[in-house]
Formats: structure tokens, C-alpha cells, sequence
């Protein structure tokens, strides 16, 4: 396959490189890369009355920037068909919400309405350039094989994922214990190349140290990473504090949840000092800045979040559109910090934890270069102002991050090309009348 007049966003050494280029992919990998001169192409392209003519096997991005697909670390794909659910119970506070709305949603859903969220969202995925998901799954009424539902969902589009499903105390013991079986049964079974696990929690407000102690046992010395909720709203670190006389640290220290795998969604009420205790446990951070303004429950200031954290950045079933959730938190940093100089470092350091994240999980990452899988996305930004290794970060605030992605490949075949994604319709009249049971079965719960 040959991309040619591609604006490549190479990675070395934790660093943008960019490079104008036309590049060869056989067999899944990158075997050529041949830079050359984008002015001239420019040039080229204003007396060229051609019009764009793409096919499976020649691709030319016409001087649009290439990205290696990008990575959604917090996302519930179970929150799909909630758009215009008929919520009547008070949504007041955050715990109100999480009861009358996500924890009502989640008990409505069934095997149908799992699979139609699950292929909803990976179509949601590829039209956002995301070639991996982690995904924080619940689904009370039906526990037991959610998650390989999901992960044949994904692997039908091409979507690598990280799975695991919430466990919480919130549907009685039992339910509680199904959870476990899930995700020991996943991260024991079902994991592959392309899919790979981590134990899901809840939060911890929704489990007793009972619950924690025979998680812990059931999971004994497996190598695991946790997946939790932590400190989104202040109710979670009181809620601790009055009913277990502990932080919330002291907690995941107790049941030994903290390694170089676990994932503390969140972290918005954790204290400098939570933050320094966290670093000694190398342990990633995931912000999620659309989700926290929407639940109005505060946010993480991420420039206090020490270097040795992995910080990186989901959407928390949102959406799941990536270049949009770099933006957020770039605003958000600035704006929180009331400072106008902050931002592009960070977001370097954010954007290239993809890669080491991947390589934890996977045992490798995209970065574009030669001999690396050859796995890119086009986004819809063509330069117009000179690009290079120095401003490369303004071309991604102000131009990328405000241009939709056109195509994804992956796995050796287009996922989307040029916009055209392949059973789009197909998969949008199943999912509304699994969506219309799913309303069914949501208000029901009222009664
Ligand atoms: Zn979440």
C-alpha cells in the first residue's frame, strides 16, 4: 500500500517528527518512508486540476497530516444508547446522577443492547481515528460474557481493546461475585493479541473491605492491573473517610490495587500529598475534562500531577472523539492555572504515554516510524503556515485538534476511507431498536 503526500507525525524519543513523505506499508509494516519537499508539492497541487482519486491500494493524503491511531483510556461503551434516555429522577448532585441515571442505564441493558453499544461505539472509534479502547464495562442484569460481546464487537472493526468490568457492591453480594468471575474469566481466557485485560472496580465507595479482601484473594498474585473510579467527586473521599476511617489511598494500599498496570480514573480530590504517594507506584492517571465539566464534580489540575504518574486521557463514555479531548485539557490547564504559558509540555508528555502505555499493555506501539506497524490515521489538516519539530504542537492545538479524521487503517485495511466507513447504516438501525428497548426497560425501573 502506498500513502503518498502524507504530512507523517513521526515519534522518537518521546517527540513529534514531523516529516512530508510518501510512504510504502507491506504485509502491516511500514518497509519505506521517502521524505520530500512540501513546498514543492504545494506547487504542484495549486496547478493541478486533478481531482482526488483514492483506491485500496494508493492513498494520497494530499499534504494532510498522518497520526498513528490514537488512544481512548477511560471509555464505557455501555453508556452508548443513553443519548435522550427519559431520566425523571433528580439529577441534583453527582451521586444523584450516578443513582438515577448511569446506575438505572446500566441495569437496563441486555445482551442485545450490550452488542448494539458495543458496535456503535467502535464505529464511533474509527470515526475518531481511535485504534485502541480501554473500557470500563457494566451490566448487572447480564454479567457473565459481556465482555467477550464487546471484544467481538471491536474485533470485527479492527479495534484493539483493554476490557474489564466494574465490580461493585451496589447490586448485592452475588452480583458483586459475578463481576469478579467476569473479569478473571476474561483476563484468563479471552485475552489475545489484540485484546488484553485489566480488573475493573467500581469506586471505591461502592465496595466494603469485605468485598475488596475476597477480590484481592480471588485475583491472588495474577499480574493485573486495577481499573477504578477514584476521588471524581468529593463524596468518594468522604464517603471512605465515614465509613472506613481511611483515604482513599490507604485503601488501595490495604488491598494492594496499586501497580504499574492500574489506572486511577479521574483523581479530581486527590491531595499533592495522594499525588506524591501515588508516583512511588508508577501507576497511570487518566483525565477525563469532558466528563468532569459535564458532572460539574471539579477537575484534576494535571500541571501538579508529579513526572513519574502516567497521565493520559479517555473520555469516560462520552464520546469517544480524542483530538477533541486534547483540547479540553489543554484549556482547561490553562485556564484552571490562570496561565497562559502552560500547556504544550505537557501535552507532549500526555500525547507520547500512549506509546509506553500500549507497550505495558501490548508489548509494542505505532510511532510511524520504518519497520513499525503500519497503522496511521488522516486527519482533514493540511498546513498552511510552516511546520516543523518546534511548532509542531500549535499545529496540533489550533489545526488538528479542530479538523475531523477522514481515514483510518489498521490492521492491514481501511476502517474508514475517506469518511466511508462500511456497514454505517446497517449498524445504526440495529442499535435504535436495541436503543428503543433500552428507553423500554429504563423506564420500567421508575416503577
Ligand atoms: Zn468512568
Amino acid at each position: 500500500m502506498l500513502l503518498k503526500n502524507a504530512y507523517l507525525c513521526q515519534f522518537k524519543e518521546n517527540e513529534f517528527m514531523p516529516i512530508f513523505a510518501d510512504v510504502v506499508i507491506d504485509e502491516g509494516k511500514i518497509i519505506k518512508i521517502k521524505s520530500k519537499s512540501y513546498e514543492k508539492f504545494l506547487k504542484f497541487r495549486a496547478d493541478s486540476e486533478e481531482p482526488e482519486n483514492n483506491t485500496l491500494s494508493e492513498y494520497d493524503a494530499n499534504g494532510r497530516v498522518v497520526l498513528p491511531p490514537l488512544v481512548n483510556f477511560h471509555e464505557h461503551i455501555y453508556s452508548r444508547l443513553s443519548k435522550g434516555l427519559p431520566v425523571t429522577g433528580d439529577l441534583s448532585s453527582f451521586i444523584k446522577v450516578l443513582e438515577n441515571l448511569w446506575w438505572k442505564l446500566d441495569r437496563a441493558l441486555k445482551e442485545k443492547s450490550i452488542k448494539a453499544s458495543a458496535q456503535i461505539a467502535a464505529i464511533e472509534a474509527v470515526r475518531n481515528g481511535v485504534g485502541t479502547v480501554f473500557d470500563h464495562h457494566a451490566s448487572p442484569s447480564a454479567v457473565s460474557g459481556s465482555l467477550n460481546l464487546i471484544k467481538q464487537e471491536l474485533k470485527l472493526r479492527d479495534i484493539k481493546g483493554v476490557l474489564c468490568y466494574e465490580v461493585s457492591d451496589r447490586n448485592g453480594k452475588e452480583n458483586m461475585k459475578q463481576g469478579v468471575e467476569e473479569n478473571i474469566d476474561f483476563f484468563r481466557f479471552r485475552t489475545s493479541e489484540q485484546f488484553k485485560s485489566q480488573f475493573g472496580l467500581h469506586a471505591l465507595f461502592t465496595l466494603s473491605d469485605e468485598s475488596l479482601n475476597y477480590i484481592h484473594n480471588e485475583v491472588g498474585d495474577e499480574d493485573i492491573g486495577y481499573h477504578l473510579h477514584v476521588a471524581e467527586g468529593k463524596y468518594d473521599v468522604e464517603f471512605n473517610k465515614k465509613n472506613f476511617s481511611s483515604t482513599l489511598l490507604q485503601r488501595m494500599k490495604k488491598f494492594d490495587l496499586l501497580n504499574k498496570k492500574t489506572f486511577i480514573v479521574h483523581g479530581n480530590h486527590l491531595t499533592s500529598s495522594d499525588l506524591k504517594q501515588l508516583n512511588k507506584y508508577k501507576v497511570n492517571i487518566v483525565h477525563n475534562p469532558d466528563s468532569n465539566f459535564n458532572n460539574a464534580v471539579g477537575t484534576l489540575n494535571i500541571e501538579k500531577v508529579p513526572q513519574g504518574l502516567n497521565l493520559l486521557l479517555g473520555t469516560d463514555g462520552m464520546h469517544c472523539n480524542m483530538l477533541k479531548t486534547y483540547k479540553m485539557a489543554f484549556l482547561n490547564l490553562r485556564h484552571q492555572n490562570r496561565n497562559s504559558t502552560l500547556g504544550f509540555d505537557l501535552l507532549n508528555r500526555i500525547f507520547c504515554n500512549q506509546f509506553s502505555t500500549l507497550k505495558r499493555f501490548f508489548g509494542k506501539s505505532d510511532q510511524l516510524r520504518l519497520a513499525d506497524e503500519g497503522n496511521f490515521i488522516v486527519t482533514d489538516y493540511i498546513p498552511y503556515t510552516p511546520l516543523n519539530r518546534e511548532n509542531i504542537l500549535g499545529h496540533f492545538i489550533y489545526g488538528i485538534t479542530e479538523s475531523s479524521v477522514r481515514t483510518m487503517y489498521q490492521n492491514e485495511h481501511f476502517l474508514m476511507h475517506d469518511f466511508d466507513i462500511e456497514d454505517e447504516a446497517k449498524i445504526l438501525k440495529n442499535a435504535y431498536a436495541a436503543g428503543k428497548e433500552v428507553f423500554q426497560n429504563f423506564e420500567k425501573l421508575d416503577k
